[in-house]
């Protein structure tokens, strides 16, 4: 099945073994992972359940914040997402600093400090990806707020980093299309990640909706990703309250119901 989900989806009630066996049953390949919970339940553990599963890891999540961690960290979470053969591994900025104002600065200081992580990556033999967020979020959580800023930076940069379609914090981009295509065409697209925007949405971080529950045009924006030339999974992601508070089982059926329908995947 096409469909991968984000472990963050049902975190609150299920542990990443637990996770991993919710995957598995439901005949999933492959699963996007976390590294504070691989370190809930142990490294060994985690490794070996995955492996016996015989399924593969899509997106790591994740490096950072890049503004405040130390260097040995990043390289650490590289090291870790290389023993679980991710294909990708997130990179989160992090906001402005404390008392920072020059956000020109900010981005220039993230761009720099990406082109470090990415020599690191190349030698430790793992992707990375960016993932703009929403422009709601810069101040505390991405500086890069955009995809025309993260293919900018990926054409910089070379080879071995990409970027990742959010719909949550890309479908307001007048320039979505466009940018999906530039991305493509340069083999630059590692995911797709879906869920959807709720109207009121409640709060920015924790008040995500299922797909179909809100007003995103998932179906308009999963044919923009495969007329990009898009042809990898569909990734669950979806950070709510409300459904980190359900039976993790009933909300992956839901999703994958969800996305059948939607994106026409199985
Ligand atoms: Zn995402």
């Amino acid at each position: 099945m096409n469909i991968v989900f984000n472990h963050a989806t049902v975190r609150e009630r299920a542990d990443m073994l637990t996770f991993l066996r919710l995957c598995s049953e439901r005949g999933l390949h492959t699963v996007s992972i976390w590294g504070d919970e691989i370190a809930k339940v142990g490294e060994k553990d985690a490794l070996s359940v995955l492996q016996d599963s015989g399924m593969t890891v899509s997106g790591y999540n994740r490096v950072g914040p890049l503004n405040a961690c130390s260097y040995d960290s990043v390289e650490a979470e590289l090291e870790r997402a290389a023993r679980f053969e991710a294909d990708h591994v997130f990179l989160f900025t992090g906001g402005l600093r404390d008392n920072e104002k020059n956000l020109g600065s900010a981005r220039r200081r993230i761009e720099d400090t990406i082109g470090k992580v990415l020599d690191s990556a190349r030698k430790i033999g793992v992707k990375l990806a960016i993932e703009p967020l929403h422009p709601m979020v810069t101040g505390d959580r991405s500086v890069i707020s955009t995809l025309s800023h993260a293919n900018s930076i990926c054409e910089a940069l070379g080879p071995g980093i990409g970027v990742v379609v959010d719909v949550y914090h890309c479908w307001w981009d007048e320039r979505l299309q466009a940018e999906i295509a530039r991305a493509g065409d340069a083999g630059r697209l590692f995911g797709f990640h879906v869920n959807d925007w709720l109207i009121p949405t409640r709060h920015v971080l924790t008040d995500r909706g299922m797909m179909g529950d809100g007003i995103i045009d998932l179906r308009g924006i999963h044919s923009m990703m495969r007329r990009a030339g898009y042809d990898g999974a569909v990734e669950v992601e979806i950070f709510s309250t409300d459904w980190w508070a359900r039976d993790p089982a009933e909300v992956m059926d839901i999703a994958i119901d969800r996305c059948v329908d939607l994106f026409s995947v199985d």
